[in-house]
C-alpha cells in the first residue's frame, strides 16, 4: 500500500521545521516551575500598547462577523503614516505571512532566492515550501555581505531577502550603503527588505526605506506589529511596495488573513507613539545592561541593533539547559549555524538582571 506521505514532493519533506522559542506554559509543565522569564522570542517586555487593548475590548461584540478583508481602516492609517496610498500596502497575518506571500507570488520551481547565512530562518523555509532554490551567501563577521549577495544573483533569481537589522545577529547595514547597493539589484529581482526591528534603531542609525519605493519598482518593505508594537500574539504585519506588486500578492492572500481584533489593535498601536518611545528607551537601556553584564562575565557578543543580543557562551546546549532549570528561557541558535551562541531578548531591567545572574551560575557549573 502506498503511503500518501511518501508522495509529498521532496522539497516539502526536506523542509527543516521552524524552531520557535519555548513557550512559558511548556516549561511550567516540564519542570513544575512557576516563576519563568521568557527572553526567547524578541517580544516586547512592556506587553501590548494600552490603546491596542482598549481597541480590542471595543471590537469584541463584533466577533461573529468576518473582518474587513481589505483592511480599509488599517491600510488608510498606514498609508497616512508613510505618505503612500492604500494600494501600496498589503496586510499579513504577521509579517511572516507577508514574506510567504512574496514567495508564493514571485517564486516557484525553476526560480531561486538569495539570502544571507545567519539570516532569519523563514527565508529558506518559504523558499523551499514553494519549490524554489535557496541560495545562502556566507555572512561576513555575522553580518550580511551585500556585495556577495548581489554577486550570487542568478538569471533564475526572483527574490533577494535582506533583514535590516537582522535576526538573530542584530547586524545592521547603514542606510546609505544599503540604498546604494540595492540600486545594483536587477529589476527582475524583488528585494524583500525585512525591517521587523526598524523601530528600535537609534536616531543616528535611522533611514527611511519607504521613500526609496518611489525609485525602486522592485522593492518590498516588510514590517511587523509583533516587536516594538507588542502584538506578537495577535499576528499582524504589513508590506509596502508599488501597487502592481501589492495587487499580485493580494491575489494569493487568504481573503481574511488578518483578524478583526488584529486590525483594530494594530491601528490603535500605530497611533501610540508614546508607547513606541517608551519601548525604545527601555530597549536601549536593556541592551546596555546586558552588554555590560556580558563584559563582566568575559563573554563576547555581537553588537545588536534589535531588541536582543547574541552572546557567545561556548557549550550553548549546556548553558541553555541550565538557564531553563533556573526558569529562564532564551533562544538556542545552533540552527542558524551559531552553535556557540545563545540569543537573549531584552527584557525588563529586573528580568535582564535575573538572566545575567542565572547565566553566571550556568557558566560556573561543572560541565
Ligand atoms: C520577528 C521577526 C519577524 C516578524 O514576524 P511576525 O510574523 O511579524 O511576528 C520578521 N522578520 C524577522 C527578521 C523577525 O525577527
Amino acid at each position: 500500500m502506498t503511503d500518501l506521505c511518501e508522495l509529498v514532493p521532496g522539497h516539502i519533506r526536506g523542509i527543516a521545521p521552524y524552531q520557535p522559542g519555548k513557550p512559558i506554559s511548556e516549561l511550567e509543565r516540564e519542570l513544575g516551575l512557576t516563576r519563568i522569564i521568557k527572553l526567547a522570542s524578541n517580544e516586547n517586555p512592556l506587553g501590548p500598547s494600552p490603546r491596542a487593548l482598549e481597541a480590542i475590548r471595543g471590537a469584541l461584540p463584533e466577533l461573529a462577523l468576518y473582518p474587513d478583508g481589505n483592511g480599509f481602516e488599517l491600510k488608510s492609517a498606514l498609508a497616512r503614516r508613510f505618505s503612500l496610498t492604500r494600494e501600496q500596502v498589503v496586510l499579513g497575518n504577521g509579517s511572516n505571512d507577508v514574506l510567504e506571500l512574496a514567495a508564493r507570488t514571485f517564486l516557484g520551481p525553476g526560480t531561486s532566492a538569495v539570502f544571507s547565512e545567519h539570516a532569519f530562518a523563514v527565508y529558506p523555509l518559504v523558499t523551499q515550501a514553494v519549490g524554489a532554490t535557496g541560495i545562502e551567501v556566507p555572512a561576513r563577521n555575522f553580518a550580511h555581505d551585500l556585495e556577495a549577495m548581489i554577486a550570487a544573483i542568478r538569471p533564475d533569481t526572483r527574490i533577494l531577502f535582506v533583514a535590516n537589522p537582522n535576526n538573530p545577529t542584530g547586524s545592521l547595514i547603514a542606510g546609505p550603503m544599503l540604498r546604494a547597493a540595492l540600486e545594483r539589484v536587477p529589476s527582475r529581482v524583488l528585494i524583500v527588505l525585512d525591517e521587523a526591528y526598524t523601530e528600535y534603531l537609534e536616531p543616528a542609525h535611522r533611514y527611511d526605506a519607504v521613500t526609496w519605493l518611489h525609485q525602486r519598482p522592485n522593492l518590498l518593505i516588510s514590517r511587523t506589529f509583533s516587536k516594538a508594537y507588542g502584538l506578537a500574539g495577535l499576528r499582524v504585519g504589513f508590506g509596502l511596495a508599488r501597487p502592481a506588486v501589492i495587487d499580485l500578492m493580494n491575489r494569493v492572500r487568504q481573503p481574511f488573513n488578518v483578524s478583526s481584533l488584529a486590525l483594530v489593535a494594530a491601528q490603535a498601536a500605530l497611533g501610540d507613539l508614546e508607547f513606541l518611545e517608551r519601548t525604545r528607551a527601555l530597549n536601549t537601556a536593556g541592551l546596555a545592561q546586558l552588554a555590560e553584564g556580558f563584559r563582566r562575565l568575559g563573554l563576547s557578543f555581537i553588537p545588536s541593533h534589535g531588541n536582543f543580543l547574541s552572546v557567545e557562551v561556548g557549550d550553548s546546549a549546556r548553558i541553555y539547559q541550565s538557564l531553563l532549570r533556573q526558569g529562564i528561557i532564551v533562544r538556542p541558535v545552533a540552527g542558524y549555524r551559531m552553535p556557540r551562541h545563545l540569543r537573549i531578548s531584552v527584557g525588563l531591567p529586573e528580568e535582564n538582571a535575573a538572566c545575567l545572574a542565572a547565566l553566571e551560575r550556568a557558566l560556573q557549573e561543572a560541565p
